[in-house]
């Protein structure tokens, strides 16, 4: 097989669009009923509007209208997937997928991966945490962030930590950018095999974005290629002058490679699962972004390798990839000893073949789930070619050649390249249909009861003031 350079993910004859959200929604219902067929309960969460908006006097209650949106779009959200896995297992009570709020931003919060790193993240000093966000985003020019181990501070940016047994971070590192490529030898064996094959639209496709015509963007961010955040190429250099890495990205070229994003708590397990211990954390270090919870795509990563992480949203992945590469890696000494790039591969490959091996399965029960609804009318017209497509796709999987092995893992992938909203692709296509289950009619609230505020009493919980405030975030106590 070689990459799929047509305009359609799984060749269903509907847009690429759909197919992204089928594929996502699969693999979601089938992690919701992983999660109910264990009894664990699974909350998502929400993080309140916190941009400034452009309405002069008081804005909270212009942030408020959006928030109550984002409440609708997430109960929607459980209300699908719920009568999804309790209709798919026959158990009319099952734990339910339910939601409710990121948990609080301060400066140094952070995002735990597991329930150890949860524990340990309860005995350190808040004051500490606070310093070690100032120091990983104290350099902020071009110039002096070119040392490795120097971190991105842009949009959306976190920053993946390790910490020992005794509370110390071993190591840090930030999102980077890889360019991916068709069999290509740039990544180290076996995971160059654990590419496989990809979806990459023809350059012709109007969802191209614009090529720089600005002679300040470096050669290498001339063309917009597929999978890049940001709508124009020049943008890339934006990123890289915040601090984000780009790597084997030297000879982009448009329609036959791709990028794919590595957020830095995935990379932070791995460098658990190469010394067989240490916590993954992440810190939210940018000025932009702050809720402190995962993104879908390093949820996923995470519980595939036993690192289930302390909150989840359904926001944007876009673009998530794992890694195939160990360059800029940052293994800590301290945590276990370093066998050159060897343990690193190594311990790559693990923790990818995991992540593939549970996304199939994942996939498979979603498909499983959602095919059960069809006659009930709770999946979309417009979706259900794409979802008899995924049906026929998936079929090949199995663990015999790295690219068979990871058929529903890049489907995933190649989804997470169509960006948009995780919420709204299960929305999308799913419906209320007939038969609802206890509960998935449409009027229940699937709010989280462990908090006390209500969203009918609801006011978004940042004041303009502390908005202002927040590109300093050292004035900033919430
Ligand atoms: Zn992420």
């Amino acid at each position: 097989m070689a990459w799929n350079r047509t305009g359609s993910i799984l060749g269903s004859g509907t847009s690429a669009e759909y197919e992204a959200d089928v594929i996502f929604t699969a693999a979601f219902v089938g992690l919701a009923a992983d999660f109910a067929r264990k009894n664990k309960p699974w909350r998502v969460a929400m993080e309140p509007e916190m941009t400034l908006k452009p309405v002069s006097g008081d804005q909270r209650p212009a942030r408020t209208t959006d928030d109550r949106k984002a409440m609708e779009k997430h109960n929607q959200l459980c209300t699908r997937v719920n009568q999804a896995v309790r209709n798919y297992l026959t158990a009319d009570n099952a734990k339910p997928l339910t939601w409710g709020f990121t948990p609080s931003f301060a400066a140094g919060g952070m995002i735990a991966g597991g329930p150890a790193a949860s524990q340990l993240d309860l005995t350190l000093d808040a004051a500490f945490k606070q310093f070690a966000r100032k120091y990983l985003t104290n350099a902020k020019t071009p110039t002096n962030r070119t040392d490795v181990g120097d971190m991105y501070i842009g949009r959306g940016a976190y920053c993946g930590l390790v910490l020992d047994e005794q509370g110390d971070a071993v190591s840090a590192m930030s999102t980077v950018r890889t360019t991916i490529k068709e069999n290509s030898q740039l990544y180290p064996a076996p995971l160059n095999g654990q590419v496989g094959d990809r979806w990459c639209p023809p350059s012709t496709s109007p969802k191209y974005g614009e090529d720089s015509t600005s002679a300040q963007t470096a050669p290498v961010n001339k063309s917009w290629i597929w999978g890049m955040i940001g709508d124009k190429a020049a943008m890339q250099q934006d990123l890289q002058n915040q601090g984000m890495k780009f790597y084997m990205g030297s000879d982009n070229r448009k329609g036959t490679d791709l990028v794919g994003y590595t957020h830095g708590l995935p990379r932070a397990v791995y460098e658990c699962v190469r010394a067989h211990k240490g916590h993954p954390y992440e810190m939210s270090i940018g000025a932009q972004t702050f809720k402190l919870a995962s993104c879908m795509g390093c949820t996923f990563f995470m519980i595939a390798n036993g690192f289930e992480p302390s909150a989840s949203h359904v926001g944007r992945s876009e673009s998530w990839a794992p890694l195939y590469h160990v360059q800029g890696n940052n293994p800590s000494p301290v945590l276990a000893p370093i066998d050159k790039d060897h343990d690193q591969i190594a311990a790559f490959e693990l923790a990818n073949n995991r992540w593939s091996d549970a996304v199939a399965g994942w996939i498979k029960e979603g498909i499983a789930a959602l095919d059960l609804l069809i006659a009930d009318g709770w999946i979309t017209d417009n979706h259900k070619p794409a979802l008899a497509a995924l049906k026929i796709k998936v079929a090949d999987t199995n663990q015999t050649t790295p690219a068979k092995r990871r058929i529903c893992c890049n489907l995933l992938l190649d989804a997470f390249t169509w960006h948009k909203g995780d919420a709204d692709r299960v929305n999308d296509t799913m419906k209320i249909g007939a038969r609802p289950k206890p509960g998935c009619d449409g009027t229940k609230l699937w709010w989280d009861t462990d908090t006390t505020t209500r969203p009918d009493t609801f006011l978004n919980p940042y004041t303009d003031d502390q908005l202002k405030k927040l590109g300093d975030l050292n004035q900033l106590s919430l």
